[in-house]
């Protein structure tokens, strides 16, 4: 079980990576995306899902972590009745659209989620960097 806490550590420290380094430089876009494909490389070996918080944060075409104004540009646009945010990628141009629906709420963070992932421990519910501890640990 070691290795595998070790593992989703090192899983993590690649995201947390691919910030410092667009932080300390942003023409350091290269080694940012290498971070970025490493660790979706180490979550499909692991089987791990990442949370939607850190997936709508790279691109899924380039692997490019999409910092507002650094590596993307972000916009509110409105498409009849929804409003929307567009997300678009500097380095290929990929756009994404997300609905801005404040009654929405993400499957993860609805009660029914954390309870599937507490009651099958090294189940195949949901698992995101910060619920992965519950899971394998079994500490509630
Ligand atoms: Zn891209």
């Amino acid at each position: 079980m070691a290795w595998l806490c070790s593992s989703v550590l090192f899983w993590g420290f690649h995201w947390q990576a691919a910030h410092c380094v667009l932080d300390q430089n942003p023409e350091n876009v290269e080694l940012a995306r290498f971070y970025c494909f490493t660790q979706k490389t180490i979550s499909k070996r692991l089987v791990l899902r990442q949370d939607p918080s850190v997936k709508r944060t790279v691109c899924k075409r380039c692997w490019t972590l999409l910092v507002p104004g650094v590596t993307s540009t972000v916009r509110q646009r409105r498409n009849g009745r929804h409003r929307m945010t567009i997300v678009r990628c500097l380095s290929c141009g990929l756009t994404r659209r997300f609905l801005n629906n404040p009654n929405h709420q993400l499957w993860v963070d609805q009660p029914e989620a954390q309870l599937e992932n507490c009651s099958q421990p090294g189940g195949m519910g949901r698992t995101s960097l910060l619920s992965f501890c519950c899971l394998y640990c079994s500490c509630c």
